[in-house]
């Protein structure tokens, strides 16, 4: 779990408002969910024979003997409180999306760690393919607006629903079964738990085996087929490149049909920047009515890597635009007094008041250093006179205004 500081924060920022400004633009509305929930509705709606539940959960008693689970995902929350707060019975369709920490407990290693962050989007009671179309044309806006796109491509499958990928399952099983002295441990312990996650093994040779596999395609309703290569070919037109990887599956059960990911080759083994998929059938198992939706998941550590490892954030926002400094006691009133009365006209300027007691030399460096347009100088001589110096630390060049002169003034250096 990692602790932030202010200078990678501002890249964090940056990322995150760009993310909030194409949501706004798409009209998802932003939701803010608890962080524990009850054990037992991960369980249910992730699948308890999956990583996550299995291996991955900060679950624990609370004092009345209640388990408890610090959220692995953002999902299941959402589905719950939509249930619980009656929101499909208001309006048939929602857009939201949410921004906060997930817990797993993994190995932490580069874009993997215990405490992580998602930005993530849950659509209800939308049914038809257009909904995944504006799902992915959102993302592709995201990585554009970052500038990320060409680091980054989409891969897309389409995984049936659960009663078809229970005949696959069976099938494949048949299949591995006969390779089995070939599987590494992992991979034995899923085919008697999870066979479908072997499909996502990074290991050399059950790739290789796998080659030869059963094709989930061929297990899935025609109709549905023809649906999703609509979907690929207008994704196409849009100009999205695109890979169908018909082996790409989802760690969590609840998933259907259309599932994809945007993975990006600068990031080494944890590649995948954003994942999602349908689930048609969660809200209905969850206890709701039967509700379509689909959603994804943004990895914000892995983002952010992403940005960092670009170079793709320079630094020219203006941390500081006044640095006020006074350099005797009394003078440090004058100065708070008169950083309010210019926040109170100019809410947007960031003033910054030097309450340091260091020589006025070291004062001036400091105030250079911030980067601050302007510095004001209050001391007892000017103070006496009923006036401030401003130095224009841009222009080298330095004035004497009055009070009531430097409040209408001080606009015309930030023009
Ligand atoms: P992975 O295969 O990397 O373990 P996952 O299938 O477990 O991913 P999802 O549950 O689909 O991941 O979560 C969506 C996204 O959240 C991932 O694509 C990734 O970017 C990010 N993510 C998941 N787990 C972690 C983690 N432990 N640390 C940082 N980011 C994570
Ligand atoms: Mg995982």
């Amino acid at each position: 779990m990692h602790d932030y500081f202010p200078k990678d924060l501002k890249i964090w920022n940056y990322v995150e408002d760009i993310l909030k400004e194409v949501l706004i633009s798409y009209c998802y509305l932003e939701i803010r969910l608890p962080l524990l929930e009850k054990t037992e509705i991960f369980k249910r709606a992730i699948g308890s024979i999956t990583d996550v539940v299995e291996k991955e959960m900060y679950s624990f008693q609370d004092r009345k003997g209640n388990s408890l689970t610090l959220r692995p995902e953002g999902t299941v929350g959402c589905v719950r409180a939509i249930i619980q707060n009656c929101l499909l019975e208001e309006k048939n369709s929602h857009r939201f999306w949410y921004l906060g920490p997930m817990f797993r407990y993994e190995r932490p290693q580069m874009g993997r760690y215990r405490q992580f962050y998602q930005l993530g989007v849950e659509v209800f009671g939308l049914d038809t393919k257009d909904i995944d179309l504006e799902l992915i044309l959102l993302t592709n806006r995201f990585w554009k607006r970052i500038g990320i796109h060409s680091y980054l491509t989409l891969e897309i499958n389409s995984i049936g629903s659960q009663i078809e990928r229970y005949q696959y399952k069976k099938e494949l099983v048949c299949f591995l079964k006969k390779h089995e002295h070939l599987l590494d441990k992992d991979c034995k312990r899923k085919l008697h738990t999870n066979p479908l996650r072997i499909l996502d093994s990074k290991d050399k040779q059950v790739q290789k085996i796998l080659e030869e596999a059963p094709l989930l395609s061929n297990y899935i309703d025609k109709d549905k087929n023809v649906d999703f290569k609509n979907l690929c070919k207008i994704i196409h037109s849009y100009g999205i490149k695109y890979k169908y990887n018909p082996i790409l599956v989802r760690g969590l059960d609840y998933y259907n049909n259309t599932v994809f990911e945007w993975k990006s080759d600068k990031l080494g083994s944890q590649n995948t920047i954003c994942a999602g998929g349908r689930y048609d059938f969660l809200c209905k198992d969850m206890g709701a009515k039967n509700t379509s939706a689909i959603g994804f998941a943004i990895g914000m550590e892995r983002l952010v890597l992403l940005v960092k490892k670009l170079n793709l954030f320079s630094e020219t926002i203006e941390e500081v635009n006044i640095y006020i400094a006074g350099i005797i006691d009394q003078s440090k009133n004058i100065a708070i007094n008169l950083s309010e009365e210019i926040r109170n006209e100019y809410p947007k300027l960031k003033i910054f008041i030097d309450f340091s007691n260091q020589k006025i030399k070291k004062i001036i460096k400091n105030a250079i250093n911030t980067s601050a347009r302007i510095m004001i100088l209050i001391d007892d001589e000017h103070t006496k006179k009923e006036y401030f110096l401003i130095k224009d630390l841009k222009k080298r060049e330095q004035y004497y205004f009055s009070r009531n002169e430097l409040i209408k003034k001080i606009k015309i250096f930030f023009e």
